[in-house]
């Protein structure tokens, strides 16, 4: 596969999912990057292993450190590439994850490291996700709740991400060393907040790379958040800096960040927090990925608007519509369910669909969302 790295190296190889594999990857400015598969804790787990990054700026970073419960194959790692896990001096998180930051806390404790992560990573460390959307009162909410309510709470249901027993306990005890603010430079790198599949999410852009998380993924689209998650509480947590706060949530915000990388240029190498191998062969991909992943969504806002045409239709329709192999029993509906929402908040906020007090949907006739997607996405899907 053509890719713009001077040299690959594969220090350990994994299996074909990529967990425990170790790579040495080679910039074109000659700066050597480590890649990691992590493993989840369920090593079966279809998303595959967490990579983490390992570098030299400004002293040892390492980007993500994957999910609760796996520091002993991270530390493995860390070795197998020729470091020591104390020669690392700051670990920087993409964004509050089980999968990203698990394994971060132990791993900074015990070597005195320090945790980056973005300020509204610090604001919301402590926050029950699974709370705040029993919480939620909006009609849309209150079919995503039913939802959860007959499926009863089991692990997949009651936490829209999986979290390891013990998890949220060593979050809440978290230090937050440094709270990254968007465009911040530090020697090379440049830490860009590109919020939409998490509030806090970051990118590292460092030489002609940057390192995604879960912004940018190849194969697989990363799950944008929905709107209604900004709540009272998260915006009292984030006031008075963030006035515009729920600009962190949702399927616009997430395109519009999606943007901001694209803007980097096709020379710029994407590393994501997942599926850089897979199915025994790497996933070398630069960010002309973006334009996938909007004409993705903009597939998807054409569909949804497409079911609720006409005769109006349900948030279950738009599921049904965008997701045809999910059934409300699937363990993981509710993230069918959920992206089905995003996609309804924006063509609602566009003014394209309009949401009945009993949470019904209508088509307004207009097609404002095309100049959110922007004019590519829609010449693409007009052919
Ligand atoms: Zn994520
Ligand atoms: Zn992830």
């Amino acid at each position: 596969m053509p890719h713009a790295y001077e040299d690959v190296l594969v220090v350990r190889d994994g299996d074909a999912r990529g967990n425990r594999m170790v790579v040495r990857l080679t910039t074109s400015s000659g700066r050597r990057i480590v890649a990691i598969g992590v493993p989840q804790p369920d090593i079966e787990d279809r998303l595959g292993p967490t990579w983490a990054y390992l570098f030299e700026c400004e002293g040892v970073n390492l980007v993500d450190a994957g999910a609760h419960g796996t520091l002993d194959d991270l530390n493995d790692g860390i070795e197998t590439a020729g470091y020591s896990p104390s020669d690392v001096d700051r670990v920087i998180i993409t964004h509050g994850h089980s999968d990203h930051d698990g394994a971060a806390f132990r791993f900074v404790r015990d070597n005195d490291a320090e945790l980056w992560a973005h300020d509204v990573y610090a604001r919301t460390l402590t926050f029950d996700d699974s709370r705040i959307q029993r919480n939620l009162k909006t009609p849309l909410a209150a079919q995503m709740n039913a939802h959860r309510s007959r499926n009863g709470r089991s692990r997949d249901s009651d936490s829209f991400w999986r979290t390891e027993p013990g998890y949220r306990e060593a979050k809440k005890g978290a230090d937050v060393h440094r709270r990254v603010q968007g465009g911040e430079l530090v020697g090379d790198m440049r830490l860009m907040h590109t919020p939409g599949h998490s509030p806090d999410e970051l990118c590292v852009v460092l030489d002609n790379v940057v390192f995604t998380g879960d912004h940018v993924l190849p194969e697989i689209t990363p799950h944008p958040t929905c709107r209604v998650r900004f709540t009272e509480e998260v915006e009292r947590a984030l006031s008075p800096e963030y006035t515009d706060a729920d600009a962190l949530y949702g399927l616009e915000t997430y395109i519009q960040s999606l943007r901001l990388v694209e803007e980097l240029g096709r020379e710029v190498q994407v590393l994501p927090a997942h599926r850089l191998f897979n199915k025994g062969r790497f996933n070398f991909t630069d960010v002309g990925r973006i334009g996938e992943i909007i004409e993705h969504h903009a597939e998807r806002l054409e569909l949804a608007l497409d079911v609720v045409d006409g005769g109006g239709g349900t948030l279950t329709d738009v599921t049904r519509a965008l997701f045809p192999r999910q059934t409300p029993e699937s363990p993981v509906y509710h993230l069918a369910l959920t992206e089905a929402v995003a996609h309804v908040e924006l063509l609602h906020e566009s003014g394209d669909l309009e949401i009945a007090g009993d949470g019904g949907l209508r088509a307004t006739g207009s097609r404002n969302h095309l100049r959110i997607v922007g004019e590519s996405a829609a010449a693409k899907l007009a052919k």
